[in-house]
């Protein structure tokens, strides 16, 4: 082999494509990762959207600024005095800039660790598995065995409001600003438009977000998604449904949106806009046209269950193919893949795959919601248990929310967990495993929970299922 042949080369480096590399290298393949992220001023390229603009700086956001609100609207209620509160948003942005720097560079000691071979510039599948790579210092052409194609995901742009870096932006955008603005406009209530338009709101601009869909977070089950409308309602964020914005225009800084609800034609005014209504796979002018892989209707390209295309010895994997836009589910493939190339067996359990919602309170669920498993035929039991009968939730000052299971009523076997409170994201793990191992409500019953904890809250759900709730009321 020549230092430019591999058995494996993976074109993008973000949460799919470096954990492929890194299995790759630890099951003995000789691996390379190539990425272009555009770090200005830096020679770091790996983490892709959602170390370098997205799941993590986001994360360091939504801390800093739920601390603040907690100060703000909480703290006194300990019995805690903080005088005059300020907030410094230069700070948090310095802050959540190192959190990105040191996982960024991490990656890159993973790569030395584990032998991988880190490649900037970008990539293009050419025939016969060779890989033309363009980087600042030219052309260069790799030969691999085998290629994963991990190119991710890019915000789409509606053609009514173009993204222009400072008054419309996208969630990168919107992550960088250095102050709260004071009305802030954002298109989509979707994931990212509720986690960024709650950062800006504890921080202090007013937010209005314009949904197109007639009901709030469809893909949730709905008992869920009515209480985390309700606790959104109550932090102040503005929710506008069936609303369609039709033009913006930016005039002397200020960005009017147009948009049609009910039959009427509105208008608001914002400092900010920021358009968040989904994101389109990056497969354009990725694959010479001759290999013979195919792109679906919008783009994503065509893979079987185990993330093979049509093309021998070429996979994809991540938000540049099928299924959720969630960092975990790409890594997930890329493991496998990884593994199937090194001659194991390997499989993604697509019916575990875990969704959060970092707001405040988080949402997460697993599994089916209950006008899924409604639309089955099966007949169904459900166990329901609220925060507000948590001992840990009334300590932590965060008892609202509720946990909600469904389970097959003659097999006992659990569906779906859907939880709404504080640190869902964390508690919905137990409800993958319990999926995964296709745990039955009484499993969980007869699991002990640590007291006090917030876990009890899922012990007491899957007792709720049969009507045995130790701290609720059984409803006959
Ligand atoms: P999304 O699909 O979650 O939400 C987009 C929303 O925009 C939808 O509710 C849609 O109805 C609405 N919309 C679309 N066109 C519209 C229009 N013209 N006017 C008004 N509303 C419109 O997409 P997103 O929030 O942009 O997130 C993109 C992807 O990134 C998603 O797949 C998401 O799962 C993923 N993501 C996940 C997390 C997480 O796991 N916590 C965080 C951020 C992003």
């Amino acid at each position: 082999m020549t230092d430019k042949t591999f058995d494996v080369v993976v074109i993008g480096g973000g949460p799919a494509g470096y954990p492929a590399a890194i299995r790759a290298a630890q099951l003995g393949l000789r691996a390379a990762c190539v990425d272009s992220w555009p770090v200005q001023g830096k020679s770091r390229a790996f983490g892709g959207t959602c170390l370098n603009v997205g799941c993590i700086p986001s994360k360091a956001l939504l801390e800093s600024s739920e601390l603040y609100h907690r100060a703000r609207h909480e703290f006194s209620r300990h019995g805690i005095g903080v005088g005059t509160l300020s907030v410094d948003i230069g700070a948090m942005q310095t802050r959540k800039r190192g959190i990105v720097e040191s996982l960024t560079s991490g990656i890159e000691g993973l790569f030395k660790s584990n032998g991988v071979t880190g490649i900037k510039g970008r990539g293009r599948l050419l025939k016969d598995r060779r890989i033309e790579v363009t980087g600042t210092d030219g052309t260069q052409v790799l030969q691999a065995k085998n290629v994963i194609l991990a190119t991710g995901s890019t915000p789409i742009e509606l053609p009514f409001a173009r993204f222009d870096g400072t008054h419309i932006v996208d969630s990168a955008g919107a992550l960088a600003f250095d102050r709260a603005p004071g009305k802030l406009g954002i298109i989509g209530a979707g994931v990212i438009g509720l986690e960024l338009g709650s950062v800006w709101r504890r921080l202090g601009s007013e937010v209005v977000l314009l949904e197109a869909m007639d009901n709030l977070l469809p893909m949730v089950d709905e008992q869920i998604s009515k209480e985390a409308a309700r606790q959104y309602k109550a932090l102040g964020l503005d929710i506008r449904l069936g609303a369609k914005v039709s033009a913006t225009q930016v005039e002397r800084g200020i960005v009017h949106v147009d948009y049609s609800q009910a039959g009427k034609t509105e208008r608001i005014d914002v400092e900010k806009l920021i358009v968040c209504v989904g994101r389109r796979p990056l497969s354009g002018d990725l694959v010479a046209p001759e290999l013979g892989i195919k792109l679906d209707a919008r783009g994503f390209i065509e893979v079987d269950s185990h993330c093979r295309t049509k093309a021998d010895g070429v996979y994809a994997v991540g938000d540049v193919v099928r299924g959720p836009m969630l960092a975990h589910k790409g890594t997930e493939e890329g493991v496998m893949v990884a593994e199937l190339i090194a001659g194991h067996t390997a499989e993604v359990n697509y019916d575990a795959i875990p969704s959060v919602i970092y707001t405040a309170p988080e949402v997460a669920w697993v599994g089916k919601t209950e006008a899924e498993v409604k639309q089955t035929g099966k007949p169904y039991k459900i166990g329901t248990f609220g925060f507000g009968a948590n001992a840990r939730a009334k300590a932590l000052e965060q008892a609202s929310g509720l946990v909600k299971i469904v389970a097959d009523q003659k097999y006992d076997e659990i569906l779906g967990v859907h939880i709404v409170g504080p640190m869902a994201g964390e508690l919905v793990a137990e409800a993958v495993l319990a999926i995964e191992f296709e745990a039955s409500a009484e499993d969980l019953q007869r699991t002990v929970h640590a007291h006090p904890t917030l876990s009890e809250a899922l012990h007491e759900a899957a007792l709720s299922a049969d009507k045995r709730a130790l701290h609720a009321i059984n409803k006959a």
